[in-house]
């Protein structure tokens, strides 16, 4: 006999209860006009909210009488504590909304799993990745069934797995052996900018490399790697004893959205005998814009790269892309394969197979979405909303560059751009907490949502625009609200 205290649980009838509980509160959330940022509530007032929500009978605080019931209020406190991604007060970080047919899509997934990575339990997804990864090989103008792509969860993956890659090919053995260290051998080293992303200092650590191990490209004035200064750089480590068997450069620095030389750091790694990496999770999808392609085109020279799909092509997180140049390398990061998951049967389901080149076993298969809008949308999609973002980021820039009591950090290679309010004859120190002070400030308003980065020591304040909906309007509306944050506090001091 079934048991049948589950069968509530599970019925298919109620599910379009559950959705309408859903759609309901989701488009009651979208089509609230306004700006809005984020409305973070101090961790003790949140945690009383989940228990209270986690055993209701408990806290005797809340009484559900239906499932229904008890997950709109979950539904809720989730909307509640969201960044407003949707509003046109979110200049702040790199996810954007997305399509609600690909946020439809992901409940199918999580309905009907296809955890991916292998065919026999995700099939649709392993297919999605070749299709996804054929549309990119023609912007990259590579020969189709001479490169490969995996899809993981998230940039800081993607570039764990590549270094690894580099390490496992140009480290002969290290797979087996370790780094072992000989007497004869240069000590393992890699090499990245001044402004790489925290996760590729950690795959120092996470590889046995070591945090003094890692070689810092010197950058120019717009925040690139100087290819010049880094032949001088690599060949003084080179001197030193050290190995630099990867080099990682960035397209779309984290804190200004710098893009490096990529192609004539693919030269120096050819001299170098390393492997070029180009993290290329902000930037790389300016590829699928014609208008902008040319500016990332060249990673096409970079031996791997990674894309985060959940950034500029507006899928839900985390999805990111994996780019070989090569397709024979991208089994190199996992040499040995556990038995119990591999399909001796045939050539034709081993190609299509992405278990074996990545280090995820079950995971989400967020590939689908990406797959998803495109196919509804088209190519064309992406593009105007990537060219959209970058007009509007050219014109804040040109707003805040015009302001005389603001400064602007960079002139803006895609759409990431950092400024400071500099009323008058203020000192460094001075003007660095100012900034600080304005973007606690302002997120603490609830109107608008924009973040903070620190560099060469200075602090500024970043704008991220990701949403197409955003106009010189709101640009000129936050300038007008930092100085108002200015003068009030200048009164009541
Ligand atoms: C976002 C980002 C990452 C990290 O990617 P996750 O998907 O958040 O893990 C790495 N590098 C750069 C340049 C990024 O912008």
């Amino acid at each position: 006999m079934p048991d049948s205290s589950f069968s509530h649980i599970f019925d298919p009838q109620k599910i379009s209860n559950f959705l309408k509980v859903a759609s309901e509160a989701l488009e009651n959330y979208l089509s609230t006009s306004g700006r809005k940022g984020v409305n973070l509530p101090s961790p003790h007032i949140l945690l009383r909210e989940v228990h209270s929500l986690t055993r209701p009978e408990q806290e005797n605080e809340k009484d559900f009488s239906s499932p229904e019931d008890h997950l709109r209020a979950i539904i809720d406190l989730h909307l509640k504590t969201s960044i407003h991604v949707h509003s046109t007060g979110y200049m702040g970080r790199q996810f954007s909304s997305v399509p609600p047919a690909a946020a439809v899509y992901d409940f199918i997934s999580a309905m009907a799993p296809q955890p991916a990575t292998f065919y026999e339990c995700g099939p649709l997804a392993n297919a999605a990745d070749k299709v996804i990864a054929k549309e990119f090989g023609k912007f990259l103008a590579w020969e189709p069934n001479t490169f490969d792509m995996i899809s993981t969860s998230g940039g800081s993956l993607a570039n764990l797995t590549a270094v690894l890659a580099a390490r496992n090919l140009k480290l002969k053995n290290s797979w087996e052996h370790g780094l072992v260290q000989h007497e004869t051998c240069r000590r393992p080293a890699i090499a990245i900018g001044e402004d790489s992303h925290f996760s590729v200092e950690r795959i120092a650590g996470i590889l046995g490399i070591g945090q003094d191990a890692i070689i810092r490209l010197p950058l120019n004035e717009k925040r690139q790697i100087c290819s010049l200064k880094a032949r001088e750089t690599l060949t003084c480590a080179q001197r030193k004893g050290l190995n630099v068997f990867c080099i990682i450069a960035t397209a779309g620095t984290t804190s200004v959205g710098a893009i490096d030389p990529i192609q004539s750091l693919s030269q120096l790694a050819v001299e170098f005998d390393a492997w070029l990496h180009v993290d290329a999770a902000h930037g790389g999808a300016l590829l699928v814009s014609d208008t902008y392609r040319k500016n990332v085109v060249d990673l096409r020279y970079a031996d791997s790269f990674s894309l985060d799909a959940h950034k500029m092509l507006f899928s839900p997180a985390a999805c990111t892309l994996l780019f070989y140049r090569n397709k024979q390398h991208a089994t190199s990061p996992f040499p040995t394969q556990a038995s119990y998951v591999l399909d001796d049967a045939g050539q034709e389901i081993r190609d299509f197979e992405n278990g074996t080149k990545n280090f995820e076993c079950t995971k989400r298969p967020s590939i689908l979405n990406l797959w998803v809008i495109w196919c509804l949308y088209g190519r064309e999609f992406f593009e105007k909303k990537i060219n959209r973002l970058l007009s509007v980021t050219k014109i804040a820039h040109n707003i805040i560059k015009s302001s005389k009591d603001f400064s602007t950090i960079n002139n803006p290679e895609i759409n990431i751009m950092c400024f400071r309010y500099e009323p008058n004859n203020m000192n460094e120190e001075d003007t660095s907490s100012l900034q600080k002070k304005i973007w606690r400030t302002i997120r603490s308003s609830n109107e608008y949502f924009i973040s903070k980065v620190d560099i060469d020591g200075i602090t500024a304040l970043r704008l991220v625009i990701m949403n197409h909906n955003i106009t010189e309007e709101d640009i000129r509306g936050l300038l007008q609200r930092i100085r108002e944050i200015c003068h009030s506090t200048r009164e009541n001091s």
